[in-house]
């Protein structure tokens, strides 16, 4: 399994945005530890335990800011 260097510029696909630190897997709120949970009823996979258990109450999902009823943590496959 190929570990990603920490570089700036990926060689594959330039999304849009800069600033570009944001490794496929980590967490989008601490940009460090891994994402570790699944968001419901959203579903999205962003951050890692420990940012979601920062989250103010009620807790949102970051990105797309909708109430969080369940948390499912994420298991590496
Ligand atoms: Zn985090
Ligand atoms: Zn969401």
């Amino acid at each position: 399994r190929y570990r990603p260097l920490h570089q700036r510029g990926a060689p594959e696909g330039h999304s849009g945005d800069r600033g570009g630190e944001t490794l496929k897997n980590s967490c989008v709120i601490c940009l460090s530890n891994t994402k570790s949970c699944v968001f419901l009823e959203c579903g999205h996979v962003c951050s890692c335990r420990e940012c979601y258990q920062a989250l103010p109450e009620p807790k949102r999902c970051p990105i797309c800011r909708q109430a969080i009823s369940r948390v499912v943590p994420l298991y590496n496959s």
